[in-house]
């Protein structure tokens, strides 16, 4: 796909829209980026055929639902998606029904943009699949974009990038150059973020994080993802739980649970992070960083890790170690507690 990275990438959009012959653009957001959608909307002027501004996290059916009858009634011959991995999923929903083209423009750090990953959640489920059709045709990458992004979503949806790059180290599918790409994203997250969180003005740093972002994006479209995806899904889908937060607490401990078994991807991370204890690095960089530090705090409860596992164990997928109920029940306890927290 195109991407275009760097300051003032927004400023493109017109021609973008114009290079891959698009005259009619719904623009997609999620209601609190609407007058960032407005400005997309202005500059791709008469190219710009409505806006759909109710983009909501894990893409219910409804919205989705919505969202393609706003684009039949505007006559739409493709969409620009701004924001973060909520409006760029809507996009991809429209997307894998009707085949209309789409141009991204993230705005966060969560790396949908680079994927063929799709998602859908109908009563407390989130399905997910790949589907070519929904991969944007081109991406506008403009750190101007995130200066705004409030700290705590920078550092969670930072966490979220990075939680791509970890699972991709030991993918199935790893590849030498994925792997260099994924080692790379995380040292660029993880460098920038206490930037950000000092000064989120800081270009320089946006920057940075908003090509770690590209980095550990592409890495997720490449590779199948692991226990800590499906997890996060499955907490995401059926307790509502913002995306970010559960990636960047859950991480730390499916990290602890599988390097064991993926020993090069343990040596990219440590290299990465500079430490010798990955697990326990992840938890305490992003604590430090006022991150929640359990899934308590995101508001879980000990009876819903049951239903987890029951959904977890229901759906194969792959990981660099078998997952036995009670070893996830180990693992979601101790998320639960925030026992790796500093
Ligand atoms: P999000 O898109 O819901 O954004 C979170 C909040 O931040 C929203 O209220 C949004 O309006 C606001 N926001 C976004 N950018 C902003 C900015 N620059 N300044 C100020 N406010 C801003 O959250 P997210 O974490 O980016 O995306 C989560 C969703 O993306 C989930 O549904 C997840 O499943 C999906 N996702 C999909 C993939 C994939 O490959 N399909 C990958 C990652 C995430």
């Amino acid at each position: 796909m195109r991407v275009i990275f760097g300051a003032g990438g927004l400023r493109q959009l017109r021609d973008e829209a114009e290079r891959l012959g698009l005259r009619r653009l719904l623009v997609l957001s999620t209601p609190g980026q609407r007058a960032l959608a407005q400005q997309a909307a202005t500059l791709l002027g008469d190219r710009c055929a409505g806006m759909f501004t109710e983009a909501r996290m894990h893409v219910p059916v409804q919205v989705a639902e919505a969202a393609r009858a706003a684009a039949r009634d505007a006559g739409a011959d493709g969409c620009l998606a701004i924001g973060g991995g909520s409006a760029i999923g809507l996009g991809k929903a429209i997307a894998l029904t009707s085949g209309l083209p789409l141009i991204g423009v993230p705005t966060t750090y969560a790396g949908s943009e680079m994927t063929t990953v799709w998602g859908l959640t109908e009563d407390g489920r989130k399905r997910t699949g790949r589907d070519r059709a929904v991969l944007p045709r081109s991406v506008v990458y403009d750190p101007e974009l995130t200066v705004g992004l409030p700290v705590d979503m920078s550092v969670t949806s930072g966490f979220n990038a990075v939680a791509h790059a970890v699972e991709a180290l030991y993918a199935p599918d790893a590849s030498p150059i994925v792997s260099l790409m994924a080692e790379e994203g995380v040292r660029s997250l993880v460098a920038a973020l206490p930037v950000i969180a000092a000064d989120p003005g800081d270009m320089g740093a946006r920057t940075h994080a908003l090509r770690g972002a590209w980095l550990c994006g592409a890495c997720l479209g490449a590779t199948t993802m692991s226990l800590h995806h499906k997890l996060c899904h499955i907490l995401g889908g059926t307790f509502d739980l913002p995306h970010a937060a559960v990636h960047t607490v859950l991480l730390p401990y499916v990290a602890a649970f599988n390097l064991p078994a993926a020993p090069a991807a343990e040596q990219a991370l440590r290299r990465a992070l500079a430490t010798d204890d990955v697990a326990k690095h992840l938890a305490r960089a992003s604590a430090e960083l006022g991150a929640p530090r359990s899934l308590a705090d995101l508001g879980l409860t000990v009876p819903d890790v049951d239903d987890v596992i029951a959904q977890a164990q229901d759906q194969p997928y792959a990981n660099p170690r078998p997952v036995a109920a009670e070893a996830l029940g180990f693992l979601l306890s101790a998320a639960l507690q925030g026992t790796l927290a500093p």
